[in-house]
């Protein structure tokens, strides 16, 4: 079972991107990073990348540059993507654009999906209201139980 560590910083920078593109009405999608060095969980998230993408109120695209541009980041920097979070409009829940299009896609990946925006979402409540999704060794997005993490992502300050 995938857990991770993460600061509220990653938590209040991660809220501000998916706001930013609620402001406008899309989703957004941020990747959290952990050192290649972090070979089991917790993983130490050290970094809140925002990936170039194409964005509409109910998806979110990365083109194949931005691809590129990840893959380069992940390279230079030693690092390596543990989760995926993006908001939606409404609910959180893994939709089956979700599951098809998930940039990560490794087992013990963790998917991450905030509601309405991320409008009354903060560093507090952030995994309440979370839908988080964990990709089993049979390659199937499975929630994690009683749609909270708890015990399993540590906050530190
Ligand atoms: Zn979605």
């Amino acid at each position: 079972m995938t857990t991770i560590n993460c600061s509220l910083q990653t938590l209040d920078q991660t809220i501000d991107v998916l706001r930013a593109g609620g402001a406008v009405g899309e989703e957004q999608v941020v990747l959290w990073l952990a050192p290649l060095s972090a070979v089991r969980p917790p993983y130490p998230i050290v970094e809140v990348y925002r990936p170039n993408q194409i964005t509409d109120v109910d998806y979110f695209k990365l083109p194949r540059e931005s691809l590129r541009a990840l893959m380069t980041h992940l390279r230079a920097k030693r690092l390596k993507i543990v989760a995926q979070v993006h908001s939606h409009p409404g609910q959180a829940f893994h939709s089956k654009a979700d599951d098809e299009w998930a940039i990560v896609r490794h087992e013990g990946a963790l998917s991450l999906v905030i509601p309405r925006f991320a409008v009354s979402t903060t560093p507090a409540n952030f995994f309440e209201q979370a839908a988080t999704y964990e990709l089993s060794a049979q390659n199937e997005w499975v929630r994690a139980p009683s749609g909270g993490p708890s015990g399993r992502i540590g906050v530190t300050m």
